[in-house]
């Protein structure tokens, strides 16, 4: 067999010709296949990306326009990358990021500085005759014959292909009668999030505290409790509306971790925030924030151009969506700033609102929990504190409490 590169001409392309031999190999061996390296290498007319692997795998190749990325995905391979790879680009790659990108689905996603072609994909055995060698060019071209949406129905085809992420926190069946209460760690597999000088994660620390807060929710016996993720995975913003719907839930709580730039104030501004949603933004903090979260899909190269069309539906839904709600997730935020603040430090304007997408439940109360800044040390030190993230986790669980009693009460009610 051949085993020369394959030349590549349209933006989308299976890496195929010597895959089955490796596919083969694999899964005889019954294993995963393992990332060991990822590099770059080049310049900015032509830039070389290799993923050096344990095992073959299939590997498909697409590009997507707005932003211009590349993206690669693979089946359920194991990342065993040093810390920080991909954060500095080089060439015509400004970073990537890997990841899972569903169950046993696995994705990189290169940002690059403008229209790329792909060439020369090739899977090969590496020179030593150890493991295999995944590598690719991409070389400039021009907006026009860049093929822009040739990946597009696959990237976004994908998420609705992905099992379902929600998984029932207690095993016991539903019990109807119980407030039904999403968690929603933000961000997962291949959407890191934001990340500390330490590089600690936001998806690792909201997962922590969202399962945390499960397990406090649940040994109450009072609310049946889901979370949206909880493993680390990717779940599209789309997936996690979804599954807030199909359970009907009585309120959902989304987890995350803000961080700053050097210039915004990385090291002085600290402490929790309670979004609501608004299609108007509290302030330009509020709105610079809701445009980060809402870059999820993005992050993980979905095509979310291709799903803009229907803007007009959801703020039409936006606007059926009960005064009642927004009144609902209100009091739940007033409630939780009465809780957090002692357990652990609040921003100077604790209570803001903006138009995140994974608020925008017809039916639900939401809210979005930033917890802290994993810009800010102190903050980064309590997020990374187990006992913080209980203590935490317990305030969360007293204002679900307080809210949950007050209206059950009727005292909100209508
Ligand atoms: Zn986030």
């Amino acid at each position: 067999m051949r085993a020369g590169t394959v030349g590549l001409q349209a933006a989308r392309v299976a890496v195929a010709v010597l895959m089955h031999v490796w596919i083969c190999a694999g899964a005889l061996a019954n294993e995963t296949a393992s990332a060991t390296r990822a590099s770059l290498s080049g310049d900015q007319h032509r830039t070389t990306f290799q993923l050096d692997l344990s095992l073959g795998v299939p590997a498909e190749i697409y590009t997507l326009a707005n932003p211009y990325r590349v993206v690669i995905d693979l089946p359920d391979v194991e990342f065993r990358l040093p810390d920080g790879t991909g954060q500095n680009g080089s060439g015509l790659v400004r970073a990537f990021r890997y990841g899972l990108f569903a169950e046993k689905k696995a994705r990189v996603v290169l940002d690059t500085t403008g229209p790329v072609r792909i060439e020369r994909a090739a899977m090969t055995a590496a020179a030593q005759g150890k493991g295999i060698v995944f590598a690719f060019d991409m070389v400039t071209t021009d907006p026009a014959s860049f093929g822009v949406g040739t990946g597009a129905a696959k990237a976004a085809e994908d998420p609705a292909a992905a099992p379902p992420a929600a998984t029932q926190e207690p095993q016991k069946p539903k019990s109807h009668g119980k407030p039904v209460i999403m968690i929603d760690p933000g961000h997962g597999g291949i959407d890191g999030g934001a990340v500390s000088a330490s590089s600690l994660l936001e998806k690792d620390v909201v997962l922590a505290v969202g399962k945390e807060l499960g397990r406090q929710l649940t040994s109450t016996g009072r609310y049946d409790v889901h979370m949206t993720r909880s493993s680390d995975v990717f779940v599209s913003l789309d997936q996690r509306l979804g599954l807030s719907s199909k359970q009907g839930v009585d309120l959902f709580i989304s987890l995350h971790a803000d961080s700053l730039s050097a210039e915004n104030g990385a090291q002085t501004v600290r402490g929790a925030t309670i979004y609501t949603l608004s299609e108007r933004a509290s302030d330009e903090q509020a709105r610079r924030m809701a445009e980060k979260e809402n870059a999820s899909d993005l992050v993980a190269g979905l095509n979310v151009a291709d799903s803009e069309g229907d803007d007009e539906v959801k703020s039409i839904l936006f606007d059926l969506m009960k005064r009642e709600t927004a009144n609902f997730s209100a009091d739940f935020s007033n409630a939780l700033v009465r809780k957090l603040k002692a357990a652990t430090p609040l921003a100077r304007e604790p209570q803001r609102a903006a138009a995140f997408k994974v608020l925008k439940q017809t039916h639900a109360p939401s809210v979005l929990v930033e917890l802290g800044y994993l810009s800010n040390p102190e903050d980064e030190k309590l997020l990374n504190s187990p006992p913080w993230r209980k203590k935490i986790a317990g305030s969360i669980t007293a204002a679900i409490d307080s809210y949950f009693s007050r209206r059950t009460a009727g005292s909100t009610g209508p």
